[in-house]
């Protein structure tokens, strides 16, 4: 063999040998041709089982709703059948010494000169400990989230009871109003926990409807004038707006949101202004706030979960309302964005496609990782 193309060769072993994540090589008649040490390790083999193929006869492989792939149907053999295989999650179990494991399979076919398959990369990731962890969290999350909610309600109920009940000018209004407002604030947030979960697991449908734009944020905002300085708002439409095909209450929770944002992040006597306006078969809806705006270096993630920005120090919800509403903007095939300066304000642009049947997927509903 030629010396170059030998040192190239062990280089490549040493760092398939290398590799923290688990590589086999298939012939195409589906033999393992070469299998790294992390592959061996995940599947549990040791010298005994070799071929390689002998000792993993007994596992059996199952899609990640726990059901059993049959084995014409498994990656790899689809691979074999020419299929690319990108991030696939299974669960792999078997008696001792093969211990239950979730993985991430990507197996790519590579065809020799006459065009068949003649072998197949496939790589294989533990991601165990990450679903583990997916699952405790999401657990978490709905246990704080619905058994919190009950006692809650129940407080902040027998709190706006006694706000009512008390005569003008009483000297324990002010702890009752603080007790009324933190509760809301928390209640407030724990809508937020549920509506994520049900946003990323997937278990949400958008009842769409036709919306007249105008009359539908000329309404919105007399329903938050009994929560939100109203006053301050400033509507703006333009003429002959199309109607919109969305789900009324998530456009709602979207559009309040921006709208509790810039009048919270801008003070008083200051102006917010919303303008509708239609270009390119989508309506924008702008929201404009001259109040404290946002670093640009924190502009980027002001989209993500749990995100809030470091410098204006108000910090009052969970992080949730900007990523929630663009996950909701983005079920309805529509999109998000933000220009903002620094002491100078913010402007949260939403553009809604005029005619959308069909929903984009909403990003991030899908936990597995890859
Ligand atoms: P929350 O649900 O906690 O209100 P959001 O996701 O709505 O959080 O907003 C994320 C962060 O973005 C907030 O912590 C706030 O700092 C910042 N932000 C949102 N809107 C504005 C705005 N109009 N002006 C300034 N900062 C804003």
């Amino acid at each position: 063999m030629d010396e170059k193309l030998d040192t190239e060769l062990r280089r490549t072993d040493t760092v398939m040998a290398a590799m923290a994540d688990g590589l086999v090589l298939y012939a195409a008649d589906g033999k393992i041709l070469y299998i790294n040490p992390a592959a061996e390790r995940l599947f549990a083999l040791t010298s005994a089982d070799a071929p390689a193929e002998e000792g993993l006869r007994n596992v059996s492989v199952f899609n990640a709703n726990a059901k059993p792939i049959p084995p014409e149907q498994q990656p790899v053999a689809r691979a074999l059948g020419g299929e690319a295989i990108s991030h696939e999650v299974l669960i792999l179990d078997g008696p001792p010494p093969h211990p239950r494991r979730s993985v991430s399979v990507s197996a790519i076919p590579i065809r020799g000169a006459d065009g068949n398959v003649d072998r197949v990369v496939a790589t294989f990731v533990d991601v165990t400990r990450l679903q583990q962890m997916q699952v405790q969290r999401d657990d978490l999350l709905r246990v704080v989230s619905h058994d919190l909610r009950t006692p809650l309600s129940a407080l902040l109920l027998q709190a706006q009871m006694l706000q009512r009940s008390l005569p003008p000018g009483d000297r324990n209004a002010k702890r009752v109003n603080t007790i009324v407002a933190n509760g809301q604030r928390l209640a407030a947030m724990i809508r937020d926990l549920v509506e994520m979960v049900r946003l990323e697991s997937g278990q949400f449908q958008l009842a769409r409807k036709p919306i007249d734009v105008q009359t539908f944020i000329t309404e919105l905002v007399e329903r938050l004038a009994g929560t939100l300085p109203t006053e301050r708002l400033r509507l703006s439409f333009e003429s002959r707006l199309p109607s919109l095909l969305a789900d009324p209450d998530r456009l709602e929770s979207v559009l309040a949101n921006l709208l509790s944002n810039a009048l919270k992040y801008s003070d008083a006597p200051a102006e917010v202004f919303m303008h509708s306006s239609c270009a390119a078969g989508c309506v924008g809806i702008t929201v404009t706030d001259h109040g404290v705006g946002i670093p640009r270096q924190e502009l980027p993630h002001l989209f993500e979960r749990f995100y809030r920005t470091e410098a204006n120090g108000r910090h009052e919800g969970l992080g949730l309302g900007l990523y929630i509403a663009a996950l909701l903007v983005r079920a309805h095939g529509g999109r998000i964005e933000v220009e903002s300066e620094l002491g100078k304000g913010s402007v949260f642009r939403v553009h809604l496609p005029v005619d959308t049947e069909v929903a984009a997927p909403v990003p991030g509903s899908v936990s597995a990782p890859g």
